[in-house]
């Protein structure tokens, strides 16, 4: 079995993918005001210059580019026993959805979440006669630092027509999830549902499911505008029997017990990170735009914490207790754990302000 080589545990990969103008820009007679300098991971805006680890512009072969360089050893890892996180940042309508593949119209099909399951099917199937292998699946949101589980059907909020309103209410008792810290490190989410899948199209049915149940809400910015976190977990366990060969004809003999391993990969499509006033309806959304903001920071100081190596190394203090959204992700970010951040930007030139920001967040990232 390959060796992670040290250098290449606990790192953080920041990747920028910038999406192609979209009608609405378009028709607004926006401009593209965001340059690839050729042949570089470094990207321009006005007088800025960022550098990243990847660089992605639209297109099928971009997309399937981003999957082979920043996910799929990711899913290597996840056979080594490796936990792995990537994360979707950026303001919304910047694309974050379509590059997860976490929405269920568009983006479906070429998103990253669909390709981490062919990926995971295609190798199980090459590896099922020497390994027995269990698939579990969650769903989770992050709204205003309460969990909601997305796959809880009995959880699952009603329509209610009032008045000629079609208005959606929540269940009632709905049971809340707490996340639990075990001895060994290990984070569980009580209470949440974790679904148990054997093929591509129970996977894929988990994820459609959860999608039509996250929950959105209006903002002046986008009416598909999602102020929540959304957290697909594939969860990989595996029994491998192990034997000794025989010298003599070099087949395998004595049975010498088992190897399991468990392992998670963590697939985040983050809530906007636009700055709660581009919102500007007050009361009720204010507060969750704050909420929301207490993830994004937290997580933004716990990435920059386990990017600085020799600050690391000195055993500084990673805040992930700061928020709900880093207490969930805490044992699959940092250690042994993989990470990539996806860095999503629209090019529009009505958005720099935003985007300079996710810039600047992303690079803080590295
Ligand atoms: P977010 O989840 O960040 O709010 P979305 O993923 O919903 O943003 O994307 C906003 C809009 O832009 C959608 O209509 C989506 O189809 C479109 N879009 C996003 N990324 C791309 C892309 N790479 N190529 C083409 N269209 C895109
Ligand atoms: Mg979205």
């Amino acid at each position: 079995m390959e060796m992670t080589p040290s250098s290449e545990i606990c790192s953080v990969k920041v990747a920028l993918h910038i999406r192609p103008l979209v009608a609405d820009e378009r028709l607004q007679g926006c401009k593209d005001c965001v340059s690839v300098v050729p042949r570089l991971p470094q990207v321009q805006i006005g007088t800025h210059s960022f550098t990243f680890d990847h660089v992605y512009g639209n297109g099928g072969a971009e997309s399937s580019a981003m999957f082979e360089q920043c996910v799929a050893p990711l899913v290597d890892g996840l056979f080594q026993g490796y936990n792995a996180t990537v994360l979707a940042y950026g303001q919304t309508g910047s694309g974050k959805t379509y590059t997860m593949g976490t929405g269920f119209k568009d983006g479906c099909q070429t998103g990253l979440i669909p390709q981490v399951m062919d990926t995971l099917f295609n190798k199980i199937e090459t590896l099922k006669h020497q390994t027995e292998f269990q698939l579990h699946v969650s769903f989770i949101e992050i709204l205003k630092e309460e969990v909601k589980d997305l796959l809880d059907s009995a959880s699952e909020s009603k329509s209610v027509v009032a008045n000629g309103h079609t208005a959606k209410v929540a269940a009632p008792g709905k049971p809340t999830i707490q996340i639990r810290e075990a001895s060994n490190g290990v984070i569980t989410l009580a209470g949440s549902t974790e679904v148990a899948v054997s093929t591509l199209q129970e996977m894929a049915a988990c994820l459609e499911k959860g999608s039509l149940s996250r929950a959105t809400g209006s903002t002046n910015m986008n009416n598909q505008s999602s102020r929540s976190h959304a957290i697909f977990t594939i969860t990989l366990e595996q029994m491998r029997k192990l034997h000794s060969v025989s010298p003599v004809n070099d087949t395998p003999d004595e049975d010498m017990g088992e190897e399991y391993f468990c392992a998670k990969l963590h697939l985040v499509d983050l809530a906007g990170s636009e700055r709660a006033k581009r919102t500007g309806t007050g009361g009720l959304r204010l507060k969750e735009g704050i909420h929301i903001n207490k993830g994004l920071l937290a997580l933004g100081n716990v990435i920059s914490a386990l990017g600085d190596e020799k600050k690391r190394k000195e055993g500084m203090h990673v805040p992930y207790r700061d928020s709900k959204l880093t207490r969930l992700l805490q044992d699959s970010l940092g250690g042994n754990s993989k990470t990539v951040m996806i860095a999503c930007i629209s090019p529009a030139d009505i958005n720099a302000e935003e985007t300079l920001n996710t810039l600047k967040y992303a690079n803080r990232a590295r």
